[in-house]
């Protein structure tokens, strides 16, 4: 059977000299891995457009579970990425987050659309590394189905009352009042500045062509970077040998 998807190269592994595997990330069917049987059979436009990080049209022959793919036309290309050894390290981090986590023949249509508007934020000359860095971090471990819960303190229901609390057991808010009555001793919080908070909702709560529309500085900079690594990665339950990578170019 034929198929034609839109998609994104997330994974290329060579096979002997002209034969490669594919890990592609797809609206319909989440990540896939093709096979594509060297540029002499699929000419060497599609072997171009199924480059790492290539946003392409793909025709497969899918075969059960099987995909060979047939033929590429590049849709949109990051080539600023490819120049900028720290910026390619990234997008290869987050690529990771992405294989680690989508399940095949799932639909990928979110992940795909934030992962494609994250890249050409990513390859602009004057891009924030760190800052694309954590905010993504933060959305997709929404898109992944850990979403926090920040509208309101979960007792209470004010969206915020004196200093606002971040509870690691549920991944809700909690403040300071409700904080006291309820006694909740053993569970793991987490005392949020107002800035941060503020961030996090941002970046949880907006479309996601907006989600990068911002910038930050100082203390609620370096608080947020480390709040949204760790979540994410508290949330995966791992961490990533391309995420220590990224960390060494510094
Ligand atoms: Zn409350």
């Amino acid at each position: 059977m034929l198929v034609t998807v839109e998609g994104i190269v997330i994974g290329k592994r060579d096979i002997g000299e002209s034969n490669c595997f594919l890990d592609i990330l797809t609206e319909e069917y989440g990540v896939i891995e093709a096979t594509a049987h060297g540029a002499k059979k699929i000419g060497s436009s599609s072997m171009s457009a199924a480059g790492l990080f290539s946003y392409s049209k793909f025709c497969f022959n899918k075969t059960n579970l099987r995909y060979t793919l047939n033929s590429a036309e590049p849709k949109c290309s990051f080539f600023g990425l490819s120049s900028d050894l720290k910026k390619f390290s990234l997008a290869v981090y987050f690529a990771d987050i992405i294989k680690y986590t989508s399940a095949a023949e799932q639909n990928g249509g979110d992940v795909l659309r934030f992962f494609a508007i994250t890249l050409f934020k990513l390859q602009k000359e004057e891009a924030d590394c760190d800052l694309i860095k954590s905010v993504f971090e933060f959305r997709i471990a929404s898109l992944l189905g850990f979403s926090p819960d920040l509208r309101a303190c979960r007792s209470c229901g004010r969206y915020i009352n004196g200093n606002m609390f971040f509870s690691f057991e549920n991944n809700s808010l909690i403040c300071e009042n409700c904080k006291d009555i309820e006694n909740i001793m053993g569970e793991e919080t987490k005392l949020l500045s107002p800035q941060l908070l503020h961030t996090m909702r941002y970046v949880t709560y907006s479309a996601a062509e907006k989600v990068y529309g911002f910038e930050l500085k100082g203390e609620t900079r370096t608080d947020f970077f480390e709040f949204a690594e760790n979540y994410l990665l508290g949330q995966l339950e791992r961490s990533f040998n391309t995420l220590d990578y990224y960390k060494k170019l510094k």
